[in-house]
């Protein structure tokens, strides 16, 4: 049973949307209204694939109804077949969209420092059919790059990165968007920068945006040419009108989120069994998750029981990334999906717990959930 004070207490999700005033909002409106111009490279559109490419640091931005959509149609771009080596630690939208394409993922297992793809572990999955690599920013905490890359040009692979979660993160000054040959965004209402539903693609070449922006529009290259199988993958005026409000907030609001992380950092520092991501050099983050990794043997509880004593008190963290994708029923017969290739991946997914971090997440309530923590590290004891 639970106390009426807990109860009462305010429930604190991982994360929560920022919105423009919403008057603001409604002047966009106003003008898609005059217009009549809803979807189809609107206005609004084009001014946010221009002022997201500028934002970004990047030559090419085609906008997207969704990033799922935006990966699928980023596959197709470049004509991947066959098998495609990727990580299991992602949100299931990375794998489901090689099946969509009927491309065989295969699975590589992770870094314990940064929980993305381990470079090491690439080259050994390379078979005649491997087309691609397909890595993830995982937390926005840049991929090993150039290891991949040398990798892809000796074996003549493509290599397409999801950065749903790598939205304005810089190393050395240099978006990390600009490198493989396509990244992947997610503009979903639970990414740092939304437009409720979104996504696009990036890229610097001319040539491929051209072919990015047939395929999401049915293949249309004229009025009267269809130049591939394409889809309807385009972002609509309402969703543009709203990124364009939400990218004059980004910027304070991934600083208001380095200031929440660096207290997170601060306060869970030195507890037994807690242990956080360290950050890379030379990197620009988004801060736009708090993993914390749980120890069960050294916390003195497991993940999943500490996971279930804060929804207990109103504290609503999230296992991302788990389960992996790899033991999904529709992935876990492939050989590459075996738990015994992919310890790291396994290992971690029954550690990580994504804490609540948005703006707006007041100092009292982020002392809320170290209070908890540090609480149930004593009550396991
Ligand atoms: C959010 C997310 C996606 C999918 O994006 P949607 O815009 O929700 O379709 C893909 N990959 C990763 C890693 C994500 O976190």
């Amino acid at each position: 049973m639970k106390t009426k004070s807990e109860q009462n207490v305010k429930p604190l999700y991982v994360t929560r949307p920022e919105l423009p005033p919403l008057e603001d909002f409604t002047a966009y409106l106003s003008k898609i209204w005059e217009r009549r111009w809803l979807t189809n490279n609107g206005v609004f559109h084009r001014q946010l694939e221009e002022e997201l490419a500028g934002f970004l640091g990047v030559r090419y931005v085609s906008l997207f109804s969704n990033g799922t959509l935006a990966l699928v149609t980023a596959l197709q771009v470049l004509r991947i077949t066959g098998e495609v080596i990727t990580t299991p630690y992602t949100f299931v939208a990375t794998t489901h969209a090689l099946n969509w394409n009927r491309i065989k993922p295969v699975f590589c297992d992770i870094e314990p420092q940064t929980m993305n793809m381990d470079p090491e572990k690439i080259e050994v999955l390379i078979t005649p059919e491997t087309t691609a690599i397909l890595p993830v920013h995982v937390y926005g905490n840049p991929c090993a790059t150039e290891k991949i890359q040398k990798i892809a040009d000796i074996h003549g692979l493509k290599v397409i990165y999801d950065a749903a979660h790598a939205f304005g993160v810089k190393r050395d000054e240099q978006s990390i968007l600009n490198s493989g040959d396509l990244s992947v965004l997610s503009f979903h209402a639970t990414k740092i920068f939304t437009t409720m539903e979104g996504g696009a693609i990036v890229t610097n070449d001319p040539k491929l945006k051209k072919r990015i922006d047939f395929l999401k529009n049915f293949g249309f290259a004229d009025e009267t040419t269809i130049m591939a199988p394409g889809i309807n993958g385009k972002m609509n005026e309402m969703q543009a009108a709203l990124g364009l409000l939400q990218l004059k907030e980004v910027e304070e609001s991934i600083s208001s989120r380095k200031q929440l992380s660096e207290r997170y950092r601060a306060f869970l520092a030195e507890i037994p069994g807690l242990s956080f991501l360290e950050e890379q050099r030379g990197i620009q983050y988004n801060y736009s998750y708090f993993p914390v990794f749980i120890d069960g043997k050294k916390f003195g509880k497991s993940r999943d029981q500490l996971y279930e004593q804060l929804k207990k008190q109103n504290i609503f963290a999230r296992r991302y990334f788990y389960p992996l994708t790899s033991s999904f029923s529709m992935y876990r017969g492939l050989p590459s999906a075996k738990t015994k290739n992919l310890p790291i991946a396994t290992k971690m997914s029954k550690q990580v717990l994504c804490l609540p971090l948005y703006p707006g997440l007041s100092e009292e309530e982020q002392n809320r959930v170290v209070g908890q923590l540090r609480t149930n590290l004593r009550l396991g004891k």
